[in-house]
């Protein structure tokens, strides 16, 4: 009898295809962009930032200091008079132009977002900048349409709006931003997060390149210290934050007791649930999306997988056998399915969550994959007897680490997703329709997914109960976030 070869493993190699990283040039040194031009900082200092595949430098970057703020939120406050009393489609024309200019230069965009931040480009070709594009259209078409959009017959803008995001999804963050801020006839000042302000900037450009009038888009590079100082800029009247839960607690304390309005939109530990009757492969496609989509630096990551013990092993093993298939590798490899992780702060904390469920008692398990020597990466990781207490179960390890638990009955399950502090998303895999209703009704989380996962779109608002925040992007409650409760009515 001859030897079956086993199906699981592919006995071939894809050719590398990496794209040419000419498409995006990186300047040298970048000053801020403030009142429409890019500008040197106050006390003349910077910052580097680094491409995390390989641990070298990319580029210099200009740091901010709270004079620099200072000069941001007032030319955002120079500009905010006439943006806000431009006819709303004029508004609505020049985000429409963005859109169009980010599709044309989406292949530099794409590439540059790889370099610096470290995720594949098949996800910055394919996810980020098609969504990046959609938020500005989407919001194109609002910006005239505010009256009906069932928040009050004249909606008015807030003023000065100050936006600080995380590096996970550095331009796709930023449009969630910008683009509703502005279609609501808002200014705002920007602070990219420090690991990959390189793309805000590019942004920046566009923002000249669309002749969008001086001031209405600023952008201040820096580290915390720079967020902090936007945050209690007292000339600021909107703060919209993304990020963890203890930096918008931390924010929440800065701003009570101020007239500024806040959206945080924090961090999360999602449940991935799984019954029995759900098709097996497209499962297990959902849940190695829900968590190595990103290399798992995903707010919404489904990094909590509750199966149905009468199915865990044959899951597990469907699971096992699927992350042996993932490519891990150069970033600008575009058959490349996970990257790698953006900086070596995020590498130490995932490793030592690892190493806490290790020690507690779940069982880890990773395929044969071999890291490559310079850079920062993580293997696919899958923990089993996963107990809820255990940290890996509790905590956000924002990385490619699944913790699995199971349960019993659907009672028990929509228990368990409900037993964490955060409640962002949520995942459902079943046949039955009226299951999951049930489930959605309950699950306490700003999103449920039903036989899916990590779906996004401009029109679909986005964001937390309890620690995982507060107030929503995208969507017409989006909208709300940016505009005049009083005159909305
Ligand atoms: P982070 O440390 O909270 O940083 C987020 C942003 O805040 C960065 O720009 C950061 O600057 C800035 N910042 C830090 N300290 C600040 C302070 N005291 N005042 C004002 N700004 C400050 O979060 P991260 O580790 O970069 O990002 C990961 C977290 O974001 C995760 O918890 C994830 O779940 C969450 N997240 C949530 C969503 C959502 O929509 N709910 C989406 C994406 C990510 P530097 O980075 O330059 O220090
Ligand atoms: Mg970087």
């Amino acid at each position: 009898m001859t030897a079956v070869p086993d199906q699981g493993t592919p006995t071939w190699a894809k050719a590398p295809s990496p794209k040419p990283r000419d498409l995006a040039p990186t300047h040298p040194t970048n000053g801020l962009f403030i009142g429409g031009e890019f500008v040197d900082p106050a006390d003349g200092g910077s910052f580097t930032t680094v491409e995390p595949a390989t641990g070298e430098r990319l580029a210099e970057v200009a740091l901010a200091t709270t004079p620099d703020v200072d000069r941001a939120v007032k030319a955002a406050r120079r500009a905010f008079r006439r943006w806000s009393s431009r006819p709303a489609a004029e508004r609505g024309r020049y985000l429409f132009r963005i859109a169009r200019i980010i599709q044309e230069r989406s292949r530099e965009l794409a590439v540059l977002e790889s370099i610096d931040n470290g995720k594949p480009i098949r996800e910055t070709r394919d996810v980020d900048l098609p969504l990046v594009a959609a938020h500005f259209f989407h919001h194109a078409g609002w910006a005239d349409k505010l009256a009906w959009a069932g928040l009050g017959p004249n909606p008015r803008p807030l003023g000065v709006a100050g936006q600080i995001i995380p590096w996970n999804f550095p331009l796709l963050m930023l449009s969630w931003k910008i683009a509703p801020a502005l279609a609501c006839g808002n200014t705002v000042v920007l602070k990219p997060a420090e690991t990959t302000p390189l793309t805000a900037l590019a942004f920046a450009e566009i923002c000249q390149q669309a002749d969008l009038p001086a001031g209405v888009v600023n952008i201040v590079t820096g580290a915390g210290d720079t967020g902090r100082a936007l945050v209690e800029h007292p000339g600021v009247d909107k703060i919209a934050f993304t990020g963890s839960t203890e930096v918008g607690k931390a924010i929440a304390r800065a701003v009570a007791g101020t007239a500024k309005k806040l959206t945080l939109e924090l961090g999360g530990k999602a449940a991935n649930v799984v019954f029995d009757d759900a098709p097996v492969d497209e499962a297990v496609e959902g849940i190695v999306n829900g968590i190595f989509f990103n290399q798992g630096h995903v707010c919404c990551a489904g990094s909590r997988l509750l199966v149905q013990e009468s199915v865990h092993d044959p899951v597990v093993a469907r699971l096992q056998r699927r992350l042996g298939t993932l490519r891990l590798g150069d970033p600008l490899d575009k058959n490349t399915d996970i990257g790698a992780v953006n900086s070596a702060e995020q590498l130490e904390r995932i490793t030592e969550l690892v190493a806490a469920g290790e020690a507690e008692g779940a069982v880890p398990w990773q395929p044969d994959c071999r890291l490559p020597e310079r850079g920062w990466w993580h293997a696919p990781t899958i923990f089993t007897g996963v107990a809820q207490s255990h940290r890996v179960a509790r905590e956000e390890i924002f990385g490619p680490v699944l913790s699995v638990l199971t349960f019993r009955t659907p009672d028990e399950a929509v228990a368990k997703a409900n037993n964490t502090t955060y409640g962002l998303s949520a995942g459902v895999w079943t046949e039955k329709g009226s299951r999951i209703l049930w489930m959605a009704e309950r699950l306490r989380a700003g999103v449920v997914w039903a036989n899916t996962f990590n779906r996004f779109d401009p029109a679909s608002p986005f964001g937390g109960y309890k620690e995982s925040g507060f107030g929503r992007e995208g969507g017409r409650q989006g909208l709300a976030s940016y505009l005049d409760a009083g005159a909305v009515g």
